[in-house]
């Protein structure tokens, strides 16, 4: 079994669509010093925004409908992100709806934690696993790339 190893101070990729902005601002000044051990990482706008409230440091990538949610999905898929709090609108459609389900798809393809809303994101954040090594198992897909290079 293919595994991938999580250290200590997870990766952390924070997402939210205009109208969840608020919600997660919220979710993340009440919970500030647990996000504190990590290091948080978040598309353009809503990193802008972690950043003026939480004081905090955030590696941002491009606004999500201009590329970020592809870039967090490429992020995940070599390993280099632990972590997905992805707060998305349900009542309204995004012009990057298929960036959406890309990095969704993405994200369980590689079997990483994800949190869609707040009772989740307390859920994970206060998992004692966050704060631990945490050894993801992979599924083997090379029965599935072998048969599409036959
Ligand atoms: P934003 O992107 O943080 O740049 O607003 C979020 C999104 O819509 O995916």
């Amino acid at each position: 079994m293919n595994t991938r190893k999580m250290a200590e101070k997870k990766r952390i990729a924070l997402v939210a669509h205009d109208n969840k902005k608020s919600e997660l601002m919220e979710w993340a000044v009440f919970n500030k010093a647990a996000l504190a051990r990590h290091s948080l990482f978040a598309t353009g706008t809503t990193g802008n925004l972690l950043e003026a409230t939480l004081k905090l440091p955030v590696k941002k990538f491009l606004s999500g409908p201009l590329g970020g949610d592809q870039q967090v999905g490429a992020k995940i898929a070599c390993g280099e992100l632990d972590v997905l709090i992805f707060f998305w609108d349900p009542m309204e459609a995004q012009p990057h709806d298929p960036d959406i389900k890309a990095l969704l798809r993405v994200a369980a393809t590689w079997n990483i934690p994800v949190a869609c809303d707040r009772a989740t994101a307390d859920f994970l954040l206060t998992s004692p696993l966050m704060h631990e090594e945490y050894e993801t198992l992979l599924t083997d897909y090379s029965t599935y790339i072998n048969r599409k290079l036959k």
